[in-house]
C-alpha cells in the first residue's frame, strides 16, 4: 500500500469510534488541542517566521490567536446543527397516516484537506474544526512551502485525540493528487489551476468537494467616502500579509470627483510604509513567501507600466532583501491590464479611476474572480443598493473581507473563485451527508399500496381537484363524503388482500381501468 493510501486507511478505520463518542466528548478534545495550541503560541510564530518570512505581527494576529477562538464559534455553528431533527412533513401524513420523519448529519468519513502556503496555520481552521467535529476523521496536506508548521498544527491535535484521527501527509502536489484519490471528501484552498483539475477528479470519484481557490478583490470608493479611514482600510487590505491573500484589494475604483485626493493619501501612506524583514516588530511589511509568487508579481507590474500605468510608489526589489517586494501602488490601471484582470498575489493596488459608482459597479463584475468586494461609502443605503449588484461571495460596506475569521458567516464565491463554501451551516454539506429516517407509528397500511382498485383511483382524481380547486370539492358534501369514504375504505381492502391465504375465490375484477 503507498504510503497516503495507508494514512487514509488508517484514519478511516479509526473514524467510526471517533464519530462514536459524540458530539460533547469531540468538542472537549478539539478545544483542548486548539487551547494548547494557542499557549504554544510561540512556537508557531518561530515556524510562520522560519517558513514564509511573514511578519511577526501578522503571523499573530491573523493565524497564532486565532485557533481557540475559532473552535469555539465551531461549536456554536455546528452544535444544533448536528443534532437529530424532526422534519416537518406534510400534515395529512402526520396527522392521517402516523408518520414522523427525522434528519440526522452523517460524517463523510475521512476528509482530506488540501491547503496552500499563504496562511502557514490559518488554512485549516476552517476545514479541519469543523471536520473533525462532525466526526470525520482527517488527513492534512500542507503546502510543500510550509510543512513544519502544518505538521505542528497536527501534532497538537494528535496530542490530544484518539490515535490516526488525523494525521499529515507531507510532501509536494503529487502527494495532493494521491490523497484525491482515497478520501470520501475534499476541502481544497489552492490556485484555480488546481482546484480545477482536484475538482475534476473528485467529479469522477462522485465525492463531496468544496473549492476555495483564487481572487481578484475590488474595491469602490464613493464620493461620500471618509477618505482617511478609507485610505487606512484599502491599503491595510491590500497590503496585508504582503498582499498574498486570497481576499486582498487588488483594484480600488476611485471616482473621479475625489480621485485626486484619495490617490495623494494612498500614495503618501505606501510611501511611508517600512519593508523588512518579517521579525523586526519596526517593519510593516514582510517579503513574500517565494520565489514564484515573487515573479509573478514582477511581471504583473511590468505588464502593467509597459500598458501605460503610472508607478506613484514602489515597482522595484532595488536595494531591498531576498523575496522582499516593496509597497507597489500603480494609477491610471485599466482592465486590459494583467495587475487588474488576475490574481498577482503581492503587495501591489492598481488604482482604476471612474466616473461614478455605477461604472466602477460593472468593471468590478468584469472579473473572471468573484471572492470579496468592498464598497466604502457614508451612506449605508447606497452602498447596500451597490452591493447587491456585485457579483461575489462577500461584500463588505467600509471594511473588507473580515468575515473570513468568523465561523458564523459563510466564506464562498463565484466564477473562478469556486465554488467551495467555509465556514457557516452551509460549509457541514461537505462535512456530512443528510441520512433521513422515516418512523411510521401507524396500523393500517399506506391507501396507495396494492391490491389497486377504482377507491383508489378515485382518491387520486378527487386529490387533484382538490389541491386545484379545493372549494369545489370541499362544498359538495357528496364528493367529498365519497372521497373520505374510498379513504377509509382502502386500508380494509388492503388488509384483506393479503390476509387472504389464497383458499377464499377471489372476487376483484381483472380490470380496474377507469
Ligand atoms: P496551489 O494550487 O499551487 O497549491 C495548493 C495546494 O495544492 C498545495 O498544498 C499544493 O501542494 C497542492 N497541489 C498541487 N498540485 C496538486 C494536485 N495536482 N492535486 C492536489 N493537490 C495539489 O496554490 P498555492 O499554494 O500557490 O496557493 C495560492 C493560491 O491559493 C492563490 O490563488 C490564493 O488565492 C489561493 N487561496 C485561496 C483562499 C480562499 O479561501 N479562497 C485562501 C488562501 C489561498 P504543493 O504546495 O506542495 O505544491
Amino acid at each position: 500500500m503507498r504510503p497516503v493510501e495507508e494514512l487514509v486507511t488508517r484514519a478511516r478505520a479509526a473514524q467510526p469510534a471517533w464519530q462514536g463518542i459524540g458530539f460533547a466528548a469531540r468538542a472537549r478534545l478539539v478545544k483542548r488541542a486548539a487551547a494548547a495550541m494557542l499557549a504554544d503560541h510561540e512556537a508557531i510564530l518561530r515556524l510562520i517566521r522560519e517558513e514564509s518570512g511573514k511578519h511577526a505581527i501578522e503571523a499573530l494576529m491573523s493565524e497564532a490567536l486565532g485557533p481557540l477562538d475559532f473552535v469555539n464559534g465551531w461549536i456554536k455553528v455546528a452544535r444544533p446543527e448536528l443534532r437529530r431533527r424532526r422534519l416537518a412533513i406534510p400534515l395529512p401524513f402526520r396527522l392521517l397516516m402516523g408518520k414522523r420523519a427525522e434528519l440526522e448529519r452523517v460524517p463523510r468519513g475521512v476528509v482530506g484537506v488540501i491547503s496552500p502556503w499563504n496562511y502557514p496555520l490559518g488554512v485549516f481552521f476552517k476545514p479541519v474544526f469543523p471536520a473533525l467535529l462532525s466526526g470525520n476523521a482527517v488527513v492534512v496536506k500542507p503546502s510543500e512551502h510550509t510543512p513544519r508548521c502544518g505538521a505542528w498544527f497536527v501534532e497538537h491535535l494528535q496530542r490530544v485525540l484518539p490515535v490516526d484521527v488525523v494525521q499529515v501527509a507531507q510532501g509536494d502536489g503529487a502527494v495532493g493528487r494521491e490523497l484525491t484519490e482515497h478520501v470520501d471528501a475534499l476541502v481544497f484552498t489552492g490556485s484555480v489551476a488546481t482546484g480545477r483539475k482536484v475538482a475534476k477528479r473528485c467529479g469522477e470519484r462522485l465525492i463531496p468537494v468544496s473549492v476555495e481557490l483564487g481572487g481578484n478583490d475590488a474595491a469602490i470608493v464613493c464620493a461620500d467616502a471618509d477618505l482617511v479611514r478609507t485610505a487606512a482600510g484599502v491599503t491595510n487590505w491590500a497590503l496585508h500579509n504582503s498582499g498574498q491573500n486570497c481576499g486582498a484589494i487588488e483594484r480600488v475604483y476611485v471616482v473621479d470627483a475625489i480621485a485626486d485626493r484619495f490617490v495623494a493619501m494612498l500614495r503618501s501612506a505606501f510611501a511611508r510604509l517600512r519593508v523588512g524583514p518579517g521579525a523586526d516588530l519596526d517593519v510593516d511589511v514582510s517579503p513574500m513567501n517565494n520565489a514564484a509568487q515573487l515573479a509573478i508579481v514582477e511581471a504583473h507590474v511590468a505588464d502593467a507600466v509597459e500598458k501605460g500605468a503610472e508607478v506613484l510608489v514602489g515597482g522595484s526589489r532595488e536595494g531591498l532583501g531576498e523575496l522582499a517586494y516593496p509597497p507597489t501602488l500603480l494609477d491610471r490601471c485599466r482592465h486590459g491590464m494583467r495587475v487588474v484582470d488576475e490574481e498577482t498575489f503581492g503587495p501591489v493596488l492598481a488604482v482604476v479611476r471612474v466616473r461614478d459608482e455605477q461604472e466602477a459597479v460593472r468593471l468590478a463584475n468584469e472579473s473572471r474572480y468573484g471572492l470579496n468586494a468592498s464598497i466604502w461609502t457614508r451612506d449605508v443605503a447606497r452602498g447596500r443598493a451597490l452591493a447587491e449588484r456585485i457579483d461575489v461571495g462577500t461584500v463588505s460596506l467600509n471594511n473588507h473581507a473580515l468575515t473570513g475569521a468568523m465561523p458564523v458567516c459563510p466564506w464562498s464565491g463565484t466564477k473562478d473563485s469556486g465554488s467551495g463554501v467555509a465556514n457557516s451551516a452551509l460549509a457541514l454539506q461537505v462535512f456530512t451527508r443528510p441520512k433521513t429516517l422515516l418512523i411510521d407509528t401507524s396500523s393500517k397500511p399506506d391507501p396507495f399500496w396494492f391490491p389497486f382498485d377504482r377507491d383508489l383511483w378515485r382518491i387520486g382524481k378527487d386529490t387533484v381537484d382538490l389541491l386545484l380547486r379545493p372549494l369545489a370539492v370541499v362544498l359538495r358534501p357528496g364528493r367529498l363524503l365519497r372521497f373520505l369514504a374510498a379513504g377509509l375504505r382502502r386500508p380494509k381492502t388492503i388488509r384483506r388482500f393479503f390476509a387472504d391465504d389464497g383458499r377464499q375465490p377471489s372476487n376483484r375484477r381483472r380490470s380496474a381501468r377507469p
